[in-house]
Formats: C-alpha cells, sequence, structure tokens
C-alpha cells in the first residue's frame, strides 16, 4: 500500500504538468509532420504515375499511326513490286516504259501525303524512273543513300539511313522492296521516299513539356531517324550501350524504363514501343525536372508552413512555461504582500485576474487588459466570469469550474491548476482566441476561496493552424485535379486529334466488342463506311489546310447526327467509318441517306472560297452479310467501292 502511493508520487513528479504541456506540443507538432510528410509522398507518386502513364499513352498513339501508315505504304510497295512489267528493267526498253512506269510510281505517290516520292532502282541499285521531276533532279544532287540491301526474306522492306535533301530542306528515309521475277531473280527495286519532316509534324503536335523528347529509332542499333526536339547531328547515329536498347535487345517490344540521357543529361521516364514487326521503335521521354516541379512548388510551401508551425508553438510554449513561473512567484507573495503581487501583475504582458469563487465576480484584472480587449480594468471588475464570453465558450467554463470545484472538495490536489482555451469578445466585438491558466487557490482547510488567472492572446497562432489546414486542403485539391487530368489522357488516347471522333484502335476493339454482343442477344447491328467523293480535288484547289476543315466540318455533321450508342471513327485519311449497333439494315440505309443529305446541302466559306462536296457512302448489315468484324468491315468496304463506281454522291448497300 505505502509502495504503490509512493511510486504514484514518483510518476506524478516524472509527468508533471510542465512536462505534460511539452510533450502535448512536440505530438501536436508532430503528427502535422507526419500528415504532411504523407501527403506530400503521395503526391509525388502520383505524379510519377500519371507520367508514367502520359508517356505509354503518347507512345501507343504514335505507333499506331505510323504502323498505319507503314501497313499501307507495304500494301502500295507490294502491288508495285508485283505488277511492274519485267521487261521495264531492260536497258534497252528503259524509254519505251518510261511514261507508263513513271504514271503508275505518281498515281501511287498521290495516295500518300507522307511520302515524297516514289522511284524504281535495278538490280545494282542504280536509279530507272521517279514519281517526279523534282526527285529525279534531288536524287542525282543530293541524296546519297547507302545501298538498300534486298536479301531479306521476299516482301520484307527494306529502310535507308536518313538523308538531308538539300533541295527541299527535308529529311527522307528510302524504304524500298524487291523485285523478282517468277525464278526468284532479282530485277531491282521499289522504293518509297518516307518524309520524315511530315512525320515529325505529327510529334511536334504533341505537347512532352518543354525537357520531354520523342524519337522514332531502328531496332538493331537503336540509329536516330527523327526526334522531337531536332537535334540534326544525331540523326543516324547508333546508340548500343544504353539500358532502353538494351531492353530492346533482349527481345522487349514495349516498356517502360527511367534513366539519365548521356546526350543532354537530362533524367526522364521514357515508353518504348515496338512498331508492329518493322525493324523500328518508339520512345517518349518525360522529364523528372518537368513532371515533378508542381510537386516541387508544393514541397516547399509545405516545409515553410510546418517551420513557421513550429516556431510559432515553441514560442507560445516558452511563454506559456514563463508565465507559470511568474504564476507560482505570484503566488507565494500573495500570502506575504498584496502591494508586491499587483506591481508584478501591472508589469506583465499577460493578463491578470483573480476571481472570487462565492460570487464568481472578477475582483481584480490587470491593466494590460486594455490592449488585449479594448476594455479599462474597472470595466471588468465586478463583471460575472462569463460575461465577455463567447456563449459556447461561457457554457464551457461555467461546467469546468463547478467540476473542479467538486474535485478540490474530494481532495484531488492535480485539480487545482488547468489550461484551457476560450473564445472572448472585445470591445469592438472582434472575437479573439485566448489561452487561460487559472490555478485554484486554497485557505488553510483546502477550500478553495479564489481563483488567479493568466489571460494570453493567442489568436496568431490559431490564424497559422488555419495556413497550415488551408495548405493541406488546397494539396488535397491538387491530387484531386491530378486525378480528372489523368481521365482526360485516357480519352485522348481513342481520339483522332484533327476531327475528336474515335480512332481506329478504339473502333477496333469496340466493334469486336459489339458484334459478339450482337451475336450473343440476337440483335442486328450495321456498319456505314464513308469517303469523301474526290477530296484531292479540294486539297489540290484550296490547300491541305482547308482539306482539314472540311474533315472536321464532316465530323461535326456526324456527331450532331448519331445516337449516343453508335461509335463514329476516322478510318482513315478522309475515309469514316460509322458502328450502329441494335440498327437494322433498313434503318441504317435511312441514316446514312440523311448524312449522304446533310453534306450535298452543306455550303461552307472558309476565308474567301465557298465550298460544297459530296460523300459516298456503303451500307453492310450484321448477320445478313457477315458474322464478324472483318467480313463486315470488307462487306461496307465493297458497298463503298460500288457506290464509286456508280458515279459517287449515293448510298449503296453490299450485295455478293
Ligand atoms: P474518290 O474518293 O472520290 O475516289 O476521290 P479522292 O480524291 O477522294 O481520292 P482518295 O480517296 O484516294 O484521296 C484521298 C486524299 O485524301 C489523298 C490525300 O491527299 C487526302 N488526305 C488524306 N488524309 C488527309 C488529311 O488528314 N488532311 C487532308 N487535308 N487531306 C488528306
Ligand atoms: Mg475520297
Ligand atoms: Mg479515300
Amino acid at each position: 500500500m505505502r509502495l504503490k502511493s509512493s511510486s504514484g508520487r514518483w510518476i506524478g513528479r516524472v509527468f508533471g504538468p510542465r512536462l505534460r504541456l511539452v510533450l502535448f506540443f512536440l505530438l501536436t507538432w508532430l503528427g502535422v509532420a507526419v500528415l504532411l510528410g504523407f501527403l506530400l509522398s503521395e503526391g509525388r507518386r502520383e505524379a510519377e504515375r500519371k507520367a508514367h502513364s502520359d508517356a505509354v499513352g503518347v507512345s501507343a498513339l504514335l505507333e499506331a499511326r505510323l504502323a498505319a501508315t507503314l501497313r499501307r505504304l507495304q500494301g502500295d510497295l507490294e502491288d508495285l513490286s508485283a505488277t511492274l512489267p519485267r521487261d521495264a528493267f531492260k536497258p534497252a526498253l528503259l524509254e519505251r516504259y518510261r511514261d507508263a512506269v513513271t504514271g503508275t510510281l505518281a498515281l501511287h505517290a498521290g495516295h500518300f501525303p507522307e511520302v515524297a516520292g516514289f522511284h524504281v532502282v535495278d538490280a545494282s541499285g542504280s536509279f530507272l524512273f521517279a514519281s517526279n521531276r523534282l526527285l529525279q533532279k534531288s536524287e542525282a544532287n543530293s541524296l546519297a543513300y547507302p545501298p538498300l540491301s534486298f536479301s531479306g526474306p521476299d516482301n520484307s522492306l527494306s529502310f535507308s539511313e536518313v538523308a538531308h535533301d538539300r533541295v527541299s530542306g527535308h529529311s527522307l528515309m528510302a524504304v524500298a522492296i524487291a523485285v523478282r521475277d517468277a525464278r526468284g531473280e532479282l530485277h531491282g527495286g521499289v522504293v518509297a521516299q518516307l518524309d520524315l519532316t511530315y512525320l515529325a509534324k505529327t510529334f511536334d503536335a504533341i505537347n512532352v513539356g518543354s525537357n520531354g523528347v520523342i524519337s522514332l529509332r531502328r531496332v538493331d542499333d537503336s540509329r536516330l531517324i527523327v526526334r522531337r526536339p531536332e537535334r540534326l547531328e544525331l540523326i543516324n547515329q547508333a546508340v548500343v550501350n544504353n539500358p532502353l536498347h538494351q531492353r530492346l535487345a533482349a527481345g522487349e517490344r514495349q516498356g517502360t524504363i527511367r534513366f539519365r540521357a548521356t546526350i543532354d543529361g537530362i533524367e526522364r521516364i521514357y515508353a518504348f514501343q515496338r512498331i508492329e514487326e518493322y525493324p523500328l521503335y518508339l520512345t517518349t521521354g518525360l522529364a523528372t525536372s518537368d513532371y515533378l516541379a508542381e510537386w516541387r512548388k508544393m514541397l516547399g510551401m509545405a516545409g515553410a508552413s510546418a517551420l513557421l508551425l513550429f516556431l510559432s508553438l515553441s514560442l507560445v510554449l516558452i511563454r506559456l512555461m514563463r508565465a507559470e513561473n511568474e504564476e507560482g512567484v505570484v503566488a507565494a507573495k500573495l500570502v506575504g504582500s498584496e502591494a508586491r503581487y499587483r506591481m508584478l501583475a501591472e508589469n506583465s504582458h499577460d493578463v491578470i485576474w483573480t476571481l472570487d469563487i462565492a460570487t464568481r465576480r472578477y475582483t481584480y484584472v490587470s491593466p494590460s487588459v486594455t490592449g488585449m480587449s479594448g476594455f479599462l480594468p474597472e470595466e471588468i471588475v465586478g463583471q460575472a466570469m462569463d460575461s465577455r464570453l463567447t456563449p459556447e465558450s461561457a457554457e464551457r467554463v461555467i461546467h469546468e469550474v463547478d467540476q473542479r470545484l467538486r474535485r478540490i472538495a474530494a481532495g484531488d490536489k492535480t485539480a487545482s491548476v488547468v489550461v484551457s482555451e476560450l473564445e472572448q469578445i472585445c470591445k469592438n466585438g472582434e472575437v479573439i482566441s485566448t489561452e487561460v491558466v487559472s490555478s485554484y487557490l486554497l485557505d488553510s482547510e483546502g477550500v478553495a476561496h479564489t481563483i488567479l488567472g493568466i489571460t494570453r492572446n493567442v489568436s496568431e497562432r490559431k490564424a497559422a493552424d488555419l495556413a497550415l489546414r488551408e495548405t493541406n486542403r488546397q494539396l488535397h485539391a491538387r491530387i484531386e485535379e491530378i486525378g480528372r487530368l489523368q481521365v482526360a489522357l485516357q480519352e485522348l488516347a481513342v481520339r483522332d486529334s484533327l476531327t475528336g471522333l474515335y480512332n481506329r484502335r478504339y473502333m477496333d476493339e469496340t466493334l469486336e466488342r459489339e458484334v459478339s454482343r450482337a451475336r450473343r442477344e440476337g440483335n442486328p447491328l450495321s456498319l456505314v463506311m464513308l469517303d469523301i467523293d474526290y477530296f484531292k480535288r479540294v486539297n489540290d484547289t484550296y490547300g491541305h489546310q482547308v482539306g482539314d476543315e472540311v474533315l472536321k466540318m464532316l465530323a461535326t455533321i456526324l456527331l450532331a447526327d448519331i445516337r449516343a450508342e453508335d461509335v463514329a471513327c476516322r478510318y482513315g485519311g478522309e475515309e469514316f467509318l460509322i458502328l450502329l449497333p441494335n440498327m437494322p439494315l433498313d434503318t441504317a440505309m435511312q441514316r446514312a441517306q440523311g448524312w449522304r443529305k446533310a453534306v450535298e446541302e452543306l455550303s461552307v466559306v472558309l476565308g474567301n472560297f465557298n465550298i460544297t462536296f459530296t460523300i459516298s457512302l456503303g451500307v453492310a448489315a450484321y448477320p445478313e452479310h457477315g458474322k464478324t468484324p472483318d467480313d463486315l468491315t470488307r462487306c461496307a468496304d465493297q458497298a463503298l467501292y460500288r457506290a464509286k463506281n456508280q458515279g459517287r454522291n449515293q448510298v449503296t448497300v453490299f450485295s455478293a
């Protein structure tokens, strides 16, 4: 029994009110610091995640575009390689074939805005025919391609090094395919001049931040083909010792990796992506310094707030402890000399007061009360204890005093000093936060007769608390915004950038899904393929930019007139595919006629031009014409082909 009570006193001494105060402040600050640390590390992780998915999204988007171009180009080259008369390679017959071959090459060149021209070479790589005169000239003057090798398997494409055409100022890369006869003997090759400057413009349209980079390289030795931002001196340079190349060499087709580039010393997250089976790959690199810029600003702000809070807490703590000392002194002097006690009180910055417990009214208030609240001491003395408090604080203080008195009467010695926070109303109506340390003075019988108190204005500390809370709120808001941006980016990856319609990749996925659903649920489904008539004339007459405007206009017409569940996509250059789930053939025909009519009646003024144009449409339906996405697309395409042949500006249904 004795042991227990002495150890109780020991704990009371070690964790005295002063230590408890220090602990309380330390824990408060630590709590805020931990919370801030957590929010900041979440913010950083979020920024990393976003950069990751941005880089992957951009690479995937560009890969889809480039793969589609190469696939089409391969088709045309194969076509040319199969159909060029073999006699045209005989030196004696060159002139006889010149017009016919040149014409065919020019026709193919017209299909590809990304190709500067086509030409034909003989087995030794010497130049025979070209799709245009200019190319013929530049070939002779300035283009020096390393010899193309046709040693690969039949129908495989060979890619040359990048050459700079001084005449046009463009960078070109030759893409070639072999021409052989039935016995497999090599006659020569058909070559397309891929205009890399055209491709680079697509890269330019994508914002990868001020230190970001997009590049196209060869898989075998990572030789550089195109880079944005441009670094001409690096073109055709191989890099085999960087970690990204090593992963490609190990057979990976796509992935992400972070490292510091030796070229410019910038650290980035790179997303790499091989372009189908072609020996090329794309990388999108987003610089750490770009995507962490916002977060770093936040870090500085949070650090400053935490420091401010720590300093103000420490200040309050030091002053509170000093006041406690003073209180001790005052209490001691009170017994001896009231005059000396008054002198002390009157020289303090804090407000010192006494309250008679029997009447609950102030018996003394030090002059510093005027500085704090605007009241004169004589306006407070004689007033009730709760008279200058907000209603909430008044209620709390009355309850608190009653409870303390009960505990003291029950012999609880620890109840005689209490720290509380109260809201006081100043003379000018302003409300201030105060911290009040009250000490209950007991007579020789242990009965409390007076409360001696020290009141301090802590509004500034409160304001610092509020500022910190505001910083936290902003941090949360920022994290939410990052989330929203991520959703927007995912949307962007399935959209065509010119028209805002869905892209081909998205259509391929959706068509697969919708055909399965139609099969499962036994519903019909229609597909409309649409192509602008004589669109090349629009480009040739008014320019490519006006052509682009026409494409956007057509997209607007389609978007305005489709149902929520319909999917309109830009399938190729000026070819559109519209998927109409749950729609039978005859209704789809009516819709297609509607679009055709709307376009026919449209007359738009663009700058000085008044433009009209027409479209041809082919319709195919599930299950009548095809049961798989491929069949349906082919049927719609064939129907479109027939619409073109029968004179254009019409809708045609597929017929076998
Ligand atoms: P038709 O379809 O009636 O047979 O004739 P056409 O003149 O429209 O022939 P085609 O469909 O073969 O021509 C497609 C043209 O579209 C070639 C190309 O210059 C142009 N084109 C493709 N993509 C774009 C683009 O994004 N913008 C612009 N302005 N033109 C494009
Ligand atoms: Mg067309
Ligand atoms: Mg077309």
